[in-house]
């Protein structure tokens, strides 16, 4: 059993109970009842806030009101734990029985009815009626039925804890019914839940406060509450299973598709290279017979054709940007911003461009190679997305622990509609002929950079005025 050790409340609280002075066979300990009782309606309000609100893996097996009936049970058990023996007690008790019993009935009412117990107002009246019977039991003693007979239970106690054991014992087949739809290990959980629930008020009938009898139920309950925090433990682990195949089904279809758009891009780009030179054969060689007209048209297929080559590019590079190992080692990030800055070098001398890096830059675990890309992308839209000389800001802040990396620039800026749209594959704000030949895929790859390196990368923008790029880089992490 994966949740064994649910067992170890139940081994102290019974060696507790056996290390008792006993005086002529009757063991009095009001904390050791209490503590069991406060442990038990802890259990029962945890499991009816997962019976009610459905958190298992698929929320295919959601019964709010057995999940309000275990609510109920524990209220009444709380209070319970905290009288001393008295009619009040032994009501109290009772009550708990009972509402965790019809709880359990619950489970015969068709499934649209059912539902209806998910409803604030079913939730507000079961919370409502079971504090108003536990205060009226705590402070009203004197009008409630005579529930005991010195250290004896009267037929009116009897009775209640037998309905109890009649609650829980009838919807015992419709668990059973049903266990190819609840799954074989939660059908025998409620089973035994349900049995020893049942079973516990059978056998109050037999015995007296404090006696031995009397502390045997109640391990049979606290075992059902054990049953309880098993059930509990079970759908957990069952929705860290689904989560985990999820994840998994996830990873694989990406990668999948990462394979798909590698391999269609690869294919894609032979024939068009044929397509690319046929044209400028043709070009070449008949130039003169096509005349200025027909010439125009081929070197426009020619542009187009370099365009498709360019798009398709850039898709095999995000693909394999998804399937690529990070070779990621400790380096300056002043290093990797002055080789981006290098290789921009000449659009920063024709622009005119000033950039300013700050001087504190950190070290950063991650891979050079890349993050010199995201660098470059940044600068680069920093220059080419300006009207005016482009100043440029490379700086990096801690905030919450972690480097906050900011690219900041003076550039025409970004509306706030189109802030998420520019990590848009192939995606542009800005005309072709105005701000140069971009492809829309610079932010996109840079994106994805980040991503897979664990951090996050977002972007603030005044438009007319200019834009800041953020980025992170998670966590150090061994790749
Ligand atoms: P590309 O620059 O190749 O078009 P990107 O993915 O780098 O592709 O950018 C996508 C679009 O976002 C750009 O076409 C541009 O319209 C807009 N953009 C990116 N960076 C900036 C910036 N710093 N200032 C203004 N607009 C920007």
């Amino acid at each position: 059993m994966k949740f064994g050790w649910t067992i170890i409340p139940l081994l102290i609280i019974g060696l507790a109970i056996l290390s008792m002075p006993t005086v002529e066979g009757q063991w009095v300990s009001v904390a050791i009842h209490s503590t069991v009782e406060a442990v038990g309606a802890t259990i029962a309000i945890l499991l009816g806030c997962y019976l009610l609100l459905g958190l298992n893996k698929d929320n295919t097996w959601s019964f709010p009101f057995l999940g309000l009936g275990f609510i109920g049970m524990g209220i009444f058990d709380i209070f319970h734990s905290m009288t001393g023996p008295s009619d009040s007690f032994v009501f109290l008790h009772s009550l708990a029985g009972i509402a965790g019993g019809l709880g359990f009935l619950s489970v015969l009412l068709p499934k649209w009815l059912q539902n209806k117990g998910k409803s604030l107002a079913s939730v507000f009246l079961c919370l409502a009626i079971c504090f108003a019977f536990s205060l009226w039991a705590l402070n009203y003693p004197n009008t409630l039925p005579q529930m005991h007979v010195g250290m004896s239970f009267s037929p009116a106690a009897i009775y209640l804890n037998l309905l109890q054991a009649f609650l829980f014992l009838f919807p015992l087949w419709w668990f059973y019914k049903e266990r190819h739809h609840l799954g074989l290990t939660r059908t025998y959980a409620f089973l035994l839940m349900g049995a020893l629930f049942s079973f516990s008020g059978f056998t109050f009938a037999f015995s007296q406060l404090w006696s031995t009898s009397w502390w045997l139920w109640h391990l049979l309950r606290l075992l059902a509450y054990v049953v309880a925090l098993y059930i509990i433990g079970h759908a957990n682990y069952e929705l860290h299973l689904q989560v985990a195949r999820d994840k998994r089904a996830l990873e694989k279809s990406n990668e999948e598709l990462d394979a798909f758009a590698y391999t269609a891009s690869h294919d894609l780009k032979e024939p068009l290279r044929g397509i690319h030179n046929y044209a400028q054969f043709v070009l070449e060689d008949y130039g003169e017979v096509l005349g200025d007209d027909g010439k125009a048209k081929l070197e426009t297929m020619c542009r187009l054709s370099n365009r498709l080559d360019g798009l398709i590019e850039s898709l095999l590079r995000f693909s394999r940007l998804g399937r690529q190992k990070l070779v990621k080692k400790d380096v300056s990030a002043k290093d990797i911003v002055d080789g981006a800055l290098d290789s921009l070098a000449t659009a920063i001398s024709e622009k005119e461009a000033t950039v300013e890096v700050a001087p504190d830059l950190p070290e950063v675990y991650c891979d050079s190679t890349l993050l010199t890309q995201v660098f470059q992308n940044l600068v680069a839209n920093g220059l080419k997305y300006n009207d005016q000389k482009p100043e440029i800001k490379i700086a990096c802040n801690q905030t919450d622990g972690q480097a906050v990396f900011t690219v900041e620039d003076n550039g025409i800026g970004i509306r706030e509609k189109h802030l998420d749209a520019v990590f848009k594959l192939f995606k542009r704000l800005n005309s072709r002929k105005k701000y140069g030949d971009g492809l829309g895929s610079g932010l996109t790859l840079s994106k994805k950079i980040i991503e897979r390196h664990g951090g996050q990368i977002w972007l603030q923008s005044q438009y007319g005025e200019g834009t800041s790029f953020y980025f992170t880089l998670g966590k150090k992490q061994k790749a």
